[in-house]
């Protein structure tokens, strides 16, 4: 089917190309080939024709116009799973070495295994010159780039040209951006997923969101029907007004029955960008008590079949139940001090995080790349997947929190709070969130979504 289809691609191609050389070479007065033609072998045959035997007009193209002049033609890629860079481009038809050449040079501005899947190419192709007969017959590599340019994120473009000389240049394009301030709120009545994804609130900053305030909040837990959010975030465009994408969250709130948390976005003088309370006092903590991507998490409601255990004498850690696969991420900063099968547990990670606290999680499906015994983790780094090994019931994942070896509730962890902002820091953060405030009163809030 595949196949069918590239040889029907290539018809049409030689076609078209066939269509514009004759434009170009409107002198040569045998565009009408004599019918014998058509069976015969051309000389000066296009390796890429030849292929498509069964295609008289092609035939009768190339025929007719012996040295077809080097045409440019455009190609848009998408990277698909385990597609690397060179594949991609000698699949489009470029020679190896022209690939291999053009990676080089594109190296220098952007790596390629950087790439993600769904990420596009934009392909400028050269024909090369129709090689005598007998050479390289049926090899589809006839092209060399003449630009390449890849989105390497919503910001910025890398790009590879081809000098007069053969050589390549590369440079990023920086895209102008406009930022403007978007609002959203709403009442969550299921989840905060479904009441986020309801309200148009992108799914990145969804996750950013939980994220923010999991060191204070269990998603699975402490969200009850009627409590509600609201955030004001960055919505990105391009000069023209066409939407890029999401940004930072500026503003964040939760509410959890009547009870406000509103969290200001802050740059420190330092460079760190963190979340503060009003009075300057970070969010962050050394340890999550959501150490998973909360936006996955299923609903407390109306489950059936494994029931989403808090902490008890029986059961001494808290379950998070979410769909096999959603990234589990270390509570802390620390090392792992287990990562493998441990009975009852199925596929276990514990980290230690200092002489005091270690964090477990239990029932994975994975462990992340690299996550082994010794590996140092950074805090909501990935470490493994939600799954259902060992003795569970259904996907979720199993946190337990060890104080001195024991595992104990994570309600009665007392951590030290975040970092709190001082004397002149202190001021410019107050000045930063004033003006904070202000853009948010002078931003129209969103209609509410309706039920
Ligand atoms: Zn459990």
């Amino acid at each position: 089917m595949k196949r069918q289809y590239l040889i029907i691609n290539s018809v049409i191609f030689g076609v078209i190309l066939g269509a514009s050389g004759a434009t170009w070479l409107a002198p040569t007065p045998s565009i009408k080939a004599p019918p014998g033609l058509a069976s015969s072998p051309a000389p000066d045959r296009d390796p890429l024709q030849t292929r498509t035997n069964a295609a008289p007009l092609t035939t009768v193209t190339s025929a007719t116009i012996p040295h077809l002049k080097p045409t440019v033609s455009r190609r848009v890629l998408t990277v698909h799973k385990n597609d690397t860079l060179q594949g991609l481009l000698t699949s489009a038809g470029v020679t190896p070495k022209n690939a291999y050449r053009a990676i080089a040079a594109l190296s220098k501005k952007f790596k390629p295994r950087d790439l993600k899947i769904g990420q596009t190419l934009e392909l400028s192709l050269k024909r090369l010159k129709i090689t005598k007969p007998g050479k390289s017959r049926s090899k589809r590599a006839t092209y060399t780039i003449s630009r390449l340019s890849i989105d390497t994120d919503i910001e910025n473009t890398a790009l590879i040209e081809r000098r007069p000389d053969g050589a390549y240049t590369a440079k990023i394009n920086r895209r102008k951006l406009v930022t403007l301030d978007a609002r959203r709120e709403g009442t969550i009545d299921s989840s905060l997923y479904l009441a986020g994804r309801r309200a148009q609130v992108p799914s990145p900053i969804l996750a950013k969101l939980i994220q923010i305030f999991s060191f204070d909040i269990d998603f699975q837990r402490d969200i009850q029907s009627g409590d509600q959010f609201a955030i004001m975030y960055e919505e990105l465009s391009d000069e023209y007004g066409k939407k890029l994408g999401a940004g930072k969250i500026l503003i964040a709130e939760i509410k959890l029955s009547g009870k406000p948390i509103r969290l200001y976005k802050y740059k420190s003088v330092k460079g760190d960008t963190d979340y503060y309370t009003a009075k300057g006092q970070s969010a962050r903590k050394s340890l999550t008590l959501t150490p998973i991507d909360g936006a996955r998490i299923s609903s407390g409601y109306g489950r059936r079949r494994h029931p989403i255990l808090g902490y008890t004498k029986m059961h001494r850690g808290v379950d998070f139940a979410a769909p096999r696969g959603t990234p589990v991420y270390a509570g802390g900063r620390g090392i792992i001090e287990v990562a493998g099968r441990n009975g009852a547990y199925g596929r276990y990670i514990r980290i230690r995080h200092n002489s005091t606290y270690k964090t477990a999680y239990g029932h994975l499906k994975g462990f992340a790349r690299g996550i082994r015994k010794g590996r140092r983790v950074k805090q909501g780094q990935v470490i493994g997947y939600v799954g259902t090994t060992g003795r569970s019931t259904g996907p979720h994942l199993h946190y337990e929190i060890l104080k001195n070896g024991r595992q104990m509730n994570p309600r009665r962890l007392n951590l030290p709070s975040g970092r709190k902002l001082r004397g002149k820091e202190l001021a410019r953060f107050q000045a930063a969130r004033t003006t904070l405030d202000k853009r948010h009163a002078a931003n129209p809030a969103p209609v509410p979504a309706g039920n």
